[in-house]
């Protein structure tokens, strides 16, 4: 029974807090990276909105730097251990000592290329959450799930493991990324989209309480662009957006400015 994992949240009924995310993946050098701080503090952003990029390990200080104050950095990864033998990964700890406060954590890339599994990815969160971190937990399924009828089972079974083990939800930001729009050009439908983050959020009510699912901001990810953002934007249940692609480009400033709640 998961309904005794309820954190203690003091949640208000606040207003949901826009919130758009740029996951750059392996991409960019120094060069372009200097070409995206500078359309970023060009902007302008709605000082509504919360923006946060996700940068690639060896960048996240330099980037740091060149970011306007209102844009916040965000690891794309980090291990479910403080520090030790684990050659190649990098802890809460360290992203928190340069000052790094968001990761993002089980991108479908992380799944499906990396074999990441649900319960991996539910430690990597709690020990992320536990050592003050907030996280942008990714959650989606793949087309083969959609053609069966199981896109709410996977997108379940993928919050389940992470409530198993998170106590409070209050610096979580959940992505729904069906993993068929990623880099696909394929974007869910708005009404598609919409359908699933009601189901996300209705489990949440559920299986984790009230005041959790009326206060977790839901992103949808998946071929997010400037012509689409908006009428996904306009759903009642999308909080905002987690963009790969047009993260990169001068769009985004569009992205992050689609608030029309
Ligand atoms: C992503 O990587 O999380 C993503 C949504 O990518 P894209 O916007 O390119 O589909």
């Amino acid at each position: 029974m998961l309904s005794c994992l309820c954190a203690d949240n003091q949640a208000s009924k606040m207003p949901r807090r826009f919130f758009v995310g740029g996951n750059w993946k392996m991409n960019g050098d120094k060069a372009s990276i200097d070409g995206i701080c500078e359309f970023l503090k060009q902007g302008p952003l709605d000082k509504n909105v919360d923006v946060v990029v996700g940068v690639p390990a060896v960048y996240l200080e330099y980037v740091k730097a060149r970011l306007p104050e209102d844009v916040q950095c965000a690891a794309q990864n980090c291990y479910k251990e403080p520090k030790g033998a684990f050659t190649g990964e990098i802890s809460p700890a360290m992203l928190k000592d340069i000052g790094v406060e968001w990761v993002i954590l089980g991108h479908s890339e992380r799944r499906n290329i990396f074999g990441e599994s649900d319960e991996l990815i539910a430690e990597k969160c709690c020990h992320a959450l536990d050592n003050g971190m907030k996280v942008i937990l990714c959650i989606g399924e793949m087309l083969e799930d959609r053609e069966a009828g199981k896109t709410e089972e996977v997108v379940v079974r993928q919050l389940t493991a992470c409530a198993k083990k998170i106590k409070e939800w209050a610096n979580v930001v959940v992505a729904y990324e069906p993993v068929w729009a990623i880099g696909t050009g394929k974007t869910a439908t708005p009404a598609q989209a919409q359908e699933v983050h009601a189901q996300i959020r209705n489990w949440m009510k559920e299986k984790i309480s009230p005041d959790v699912a009326d206060a977790t901001r839901i992103l949808y990810g998946g071929s997010v662009s400037a012509d689409n953002c908006r009428e996904l934007a306009k759903q009642h249940d999308v909080d905002g957006s987690l963009v790969g692609g047009a993260s990169l480009k001068p769009d985004f400033v569009k992205i992050v400015n689609a608030n029309v709640k």
